[in-house]
């Protein structure tokens, strides 16, 4: 009986279309690799003045008191569906010896303020693992770190409050005036979050600015945060 092994088997017209689509496959796959699994990032920074005038109180640094200024809270992928990623990769993990070239700016610009007191790290690493493994296939760990302090410079927000009058002193402004100033800055609108201090007065807290997949222009935001803000908030001393 004549016998032909699969390998050597002729290939028909059914064989030649499965082999075109698994190709063609594989080219997709290893293209949409190469793409952001994301729409933009929010740079998020924080008032600590509000985050530290909550029932839930604050902690400072073991470095001290940090300064009366915008911190980073993170830089967050997004989608423009106002849904996010989150623990992209848990192979990923924070390490400390990618970025001891930046650990004096984060120290300073990206403090934190969750008790108990300690150096940092552990909110960089929370940072890092939740967010910037989700922004793997643009930025590195020390560009993730490095484009979060450079875009928290370039945004000026407190100078840019100050320019318009809006300082923290404890009294109310109008939050489009807020925003307004803002908008002059850096060119887009932000989004603004607000919490309640203990006697329940609305307060300054976060300023969501949007930037490009590349970690690094600002953009007009695809969608901002919903808000929650009253017509006129606190800007509270720290
Ligand atoms: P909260 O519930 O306090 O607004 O947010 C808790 C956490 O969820 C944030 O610290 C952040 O890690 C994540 N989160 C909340 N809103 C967003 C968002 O719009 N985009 C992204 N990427 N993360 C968010
Ligand atoms: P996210 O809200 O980004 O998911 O997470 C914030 C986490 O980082 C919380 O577990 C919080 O306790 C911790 N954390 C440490 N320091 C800070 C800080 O200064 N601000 C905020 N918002 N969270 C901090």
């Amino acid at each position: 009986m004549h016998c032909r092994n699969k390998e050597n088997k002729k290939m028909g017209p059914k064989g030649w279309f499965i082999l075109k689509l698994l190709m063609f496959q594989g080219l997709f796959i290893s293209h949409s690799q190469e793409q952001e699994d994301f729409d933009f990032f929010y740079l998020v920074l924080q008032w600590p003045g509000a985050y530290c005038d909550t029932k839930r109180s604050c902690c400072y640094p073991t470095s001290g008191k940090p300064a009366a200024d915008f911190g980073i809270h993170g830089l967050w992928p997004n989608y423009k569906d106002g849904t996010y990623p989150s623990n992209c990769n848990p192979d990923s993990e924070f390490d400390k010896s990618q970025i001891t070239d930046l650990v004096s700016s984060l120290k300073k610009t990206w403090p934190t303020l969750a008790c108990p007191s300690n150096e940092g790290f552990k909110f960089w690493k929370h940072e890092w693992e939740k967010h910037g493994t989700c922004s793997e296939s643009v930025m590195d760990q020390h560009e993730y770190f490095e484009n979060s302090l450079k875009l928290r410079d370039r945004a000026n927000l407190l100078q840019a409050l100050t320019n318009s009058g809006i300082k923290p002193d404890d009294r109310f402004y109008d939050l489009e005036k807020i925003r307004k100033a803002i908008k002059d800055e850096i060119g887009f609108t932000p989004g603004i979050e607000c919490n309640k201090d203990p006697e329940r007065n609305d307060q300054l807290h976060q300023i969501y600015i949007c930037v490009d997949t590349s970690g690094t222009e600002f953009i007009k935001c695809p969608i901002l945060p919903r808000e929650r803000c009253p017509s006129r908030l606190q800007f509270a001393k720290f």
